[in-house]
C-alpha cells in the first residue's frame, strides 16, 4: 500500500497541477473567444442604429401630419370668420370640420412628445453604445496579443504536465488507477485524502476503527466510506 500510496500521492499531485493549468488555459481561450463581447456590442450598436433612424423616421411623419393638420385647421377657420360662407347649413358643415381637424390635431400633438423622447432616447442609447463598443476595440486591440501569448504558453504548460502525468502513472496498478481516475472526476479532482488521527481530512468523518486500522495493516486500496476517496495514511 505504501508505495501505490506515494505513486497515487505523486499522481494526485501532478492532477492538482494540470486542472489549475488547464483551468487557466479555459479561461484564456474564453476570453479569447468572447472577444471582449464586442462582436454583441457591434451588433446591439447596429440594432440601436436601427432602432434610432426609424424613430426619427416616425418623428418626421408625425410632425408632417401635424403641419398639415394645423394648415388645414387655419384654413377652415379662414372660411368661417372670412365671410364667405353665408350659407348657415354650409356654415355648419365647415365648423364641424373644422372641429374634426381640430381634435386630430390636438390627437397628433399629442403623441408628438412621446415620439420626441423615444427617439432622443434611442440616438443617446446609440451614442453610448457606439463609445463603449470604440473604447472595448482599443483595449482589445491592446490585450489580444498578450491573451494570445499567454494562451498559447498554457496550452505548452497542459502538453507537458499531460506528459508529467503519463509518467506518474505508468507504475500505478490498473485497478487502483481506474479507481483514481473515476474519483478524480467524481470528486471534482481530488481523488486522495490523507488520514490524520483517523479522521478522513478531505470530509472530515472520523473512520470506524475497524477501517483505521484496516488502513495501518492492509496493503490494499481502503476507501472512505462517506467521501469514497482513496485513504493515505499520514
Ligand atoms: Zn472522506
Amino acid at each position: 500500500m505504501q508505495l501505490s500510496g506515494d505513486l497515487l500521492l505523486t499522481l494526485q499531485e501532478v492532477d492538482e497541477r494540470l486542472t489549475k493549468k488547464q483551468q487557466q488555459l479555459d479561461q484564456l481561450n474564453a476570453e479569447l473567444e468572447g472577444q471582449a463581447e464586442i462582436p454583441v456590442l457591434t451588433e446591439r450598436a447596429e440594432h440601436e442604429r436601427e432602432t434610432s433612424i426609424e424613430r426619427r423616421a416616425h418623428l418626421a411623419r408625425l410632425e408632417v401630419d401635424a403641419d398639415a393638420l394645423r394648415e388645414r385647421v387655419e384654413e377652415l377657420e379662414e372660411r368661417i370668420y372670412g365671410g364667405t360662407v353665408t350659407n348657415l347649413r354650409e356654415l355648419t358643415a365647415v365648423e364641424e370640420e373644422q372641429a374634426n381637424a381640430r381634435r386630430e390635431l390636438m390627437q397628433a400633438e399629442e403623441s408628438l412628445g412621446p415620439a420626441r423622447l423615444a427617439a432622443e432616447d434611442s440616438e443617446r442609447a446609440k451614442e453610448e453604445l457606439t463609445t463603449t463598443l470604440a473604447e472595448r476595440e482599443t483595449t482589445w486591440a491592446e490585450s489580444a496579443p498578450k491573451l494570445r501569448r499567454q494562451s498559447r504558453a498554457a496550452a505548452k504548460e497542459v502538453a507537458v504536465l499531460e506528459q508529467e502525468r503519463a509518467e506518474a502513472s505508468k507504475n500505478v496498478p490498473a485497478d487502483e488507477l481506474m479507481l483514481y481516475n473515476q474519483l478524480l472526476f467524481r470528486r471534482h479532482g481530488v481523488a486522495i485524502a490523507r488520514v490524520e488521527r483517523g479522521v478522513c481530512l478531505a470530509c472530515h468523518i472520523t473512520l470506524p476503527l475497524k477501517e483505521a486500522s484496516r488502513l495501518r495493516r492492509s496493503d490494499a486500496i481502503v476507501t472512505c466510506g462517506n467521501c469514497g476517496r482513496i485513504l493515505i495514511p499520514s
